[in-house]
């Protein structure tokens, strides 16, 4: 198991919760994301990008915009196994987490910083992009499109914060708003009262 997964592990109880068991890091090239609804002590949205071969994660309470005048707060939670982007299901009470998860969206994507750019001769891998607090990737999801800007603004270690932000594009969309006319899965068709009652998690 990678070094970044440890945090992920040591905060669930495999016995309890049926979320991946992490077991499994990616090779680093995959270019996956999924945006998962999360109705926990509070409903949220986490954003995950596949870099470095893990699931860097943001939890963003209002979810994502399609309107670029809107930022929207995004905080840095614990990596997440590459798995867990097809985690649909109730984490039980008692757990970290505990409550519906559904996969609200997903698809692949590209990294915008990955051009040459003038004085950028190669260009910035994710790892790099991360690091540096600027990512900027162009998503191609089910409901969310185009260029999408997460910013690092500040907090303490273990509690980044982040805005997620629309890019001007042909994608943007002030009008639409995907978070409250979309609201099922892309996974399986179902709202989140459906993925709750299927389930026999207590
Ligand atoms: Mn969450």
């Amino acid at each position: 198991m990678g070094k970044d997964l440890e945090e992920y592990s040591r905060k669930r109880d495999f016995e309890k919760t049926r979320e991946p068991s992490g077991a499994r890091k990616g090779s680093g090239r995959e270019r996956r994301f999924v945006i998962q609804k999360h109705d926990a002590s509070s409903l949220h949205y986490d954003f995950r990008l596949s870099i470095g071969g893990v699931l860097k994660s943001w939890a963003v309470p209002k979810g994502p915009s399609t309107d670029p005048s809107q930022k929207r707060l995004a905080i840095l939670t614990e990596d997440h196994p590459l798995d867990y982007a097809g985690f649909e299901g109730v984490i039980p009470e008692g757990e970290y987490g505990a409550g519906t998860v559904m996969v609200w969206d997903s698809g692949s994507y590209r990294n915008l910083r990955g051009r040459k750019e003038k004085g950028d001769e190669n260009g910035l891998s994710m790892e790099e992009s991360f690091q540096d607090g600027l990512v900027e990737v162009w998503l191609e999801g089910e409901k969310i499109r185009g260029g999408y800007a997460l910013t690092r603004t500040g907090g303490s270690k273990g509690k980044e914060r982040w805005l997620l932000i629309k890019m001007k594009d042909d994608e943007a969309d002030a009008r639409r708003n995907p978070v409250s006319t979309q609201p099922e899965s892309v996974k399986t068709g179902r709202n989140l009262e459906e993925i709750e009652e299927a389930s026999d998690v207590e």
